[in-house]
């Protein structure tokens, strides 16, 4: 079907099951509570919305090893155990679920490309901790990561602007690109001394030919969106410096005040004002090519507010 909206967004039973039980922050519902938020906002009216694609396993291999896309088709298939050191239990269906989440944002590319759309939204997905090798707080497959190597070597596309403005630092895309000049990368997160991942140090800001080409800014606990909005002009003239020609937002709901695992204190403006620049920014230095990633957030209320309100910057973003 032909589109009817410049903006996509996917939803769909295949994209919900990535999740870790009900008993687990990172659960099922958060889907359904964000689709629910999205049909009474009358978002569905003013975007596409797509089905959720499975990425093959040689895409997931463009980022991650064999060896852990291996290990995670084996623990998939019984649910027992956990992937890393107690963060992330496997469950029965993982390797497709993940796929699935990867796979998603993938088309969301090809489709951007191909300019059938100009943003898209994959609410779960931005899954940054996962690396290479290993999974990690919550994530299995980096569908951050993957995108950016899909960009590159299925598209070449090279100069790509990573932002990151979840709670946690994007460790998983951090550390993986560290090295790499095209890879322009900004997150803003609760400070490291505070809260899991522990990394993201102001100085850490690249290596070797891609020192500078990352901004690391420690944001204290309870920071609001005074504090968000003083600091966003920096990541905003930062990125664009890079000159990238695709933006991806990881835009996680966990610091949004009142998370349960987190200590921030923004409200979903913070979001939207964030969405709103990057937009601008895409339209006038990529060709508008934008796609928003949910992240984290484990608050159903926040997740509702805050991801309908990325859609919202999304569609009026001009
Ligand atoms: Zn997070």
């Amino acid at each position: 079907m032909p589109a009817q909206h410049d903006c996509c967004v996917y939803l769909g039973e295949a994209l919900a099951r990535y999740g870790f039980g009900d008993d687990h922050p990172f659960g099922p519902q958060r889907h359904e509570v964000f689709q629910h938020a999205f049909f009474v906002n009358g978002l569905d009216k003013q975007t596409d919305i797509l089905p959720p694609v499975a990425a093959s396993q040689q895409t997931i291999e463009l980022f991650h090893t064999r060896d852990y896309v291996e290990r995670v088709k084996r623990m998939s298939k019984f649910g027992t155990g956990f992937l890393d050191h107690g963060d992330t239990p496997a469950f029965i269906g993982m390797y497709e679920a993940a796929a699935t989440v990867a796979g998603s944002v993938c088309d969301a590319v090809d489709r951007l490309l191909r300019r059938e759309y100009r943003r898209a939204f994959i609410p779960i997905a931005g899954l940054h901790h996962a690396r290479r090798e290993i999974a990690a707080g919550f994530c299995v497959f980096n569908d951050c990561g993957i995108a950016i190597e899909y960009l590159r070597h299925r598209h070449n596309v090279r100069r790509i602007a990573y932002v990151d403005i979840d709670a946690h630092h994007g460790d998983g895309v951090f550390y993986s690109f560290e090295d790499d000049p095209d890879l322009i990368f900004a997150d803003l997160h609760e400070d490291g001394r505070f809260l899991y991942p522990g990394t993201g140090a102001a100085a850490e800001t690249g290596i070797d030919a891609a020192a500078g080409t990352k901004l690391n800014v420690p944001m204290p606990p309870g920071a609001d969106d005074r504090l968000f909005e003083k600091v966003w002009p920096k990541v905003e003239s930062f990125v664009r410096r890079g000159k990238p020609e695709f933006v991806l937002l990881q835009c996680g709901a966990d610091s949004i005040d009142g998370d349960p695992i987190t200590h921030m204190a923004y409200t979903e403006s913070a979001h939207a004002h964030a969405v709103t620049s990057l937009c601008r920014l895409a339209d006038e230095c990529c060709g508008g090519r934008f796609i928003a990633l949910g992240g984290g957030g484990y608050n159903h209320a926040n997740i509702a507010r805050t991801w309908t309100a990325v859609v919202s910057a999304m569609l009026s973003a001009t």
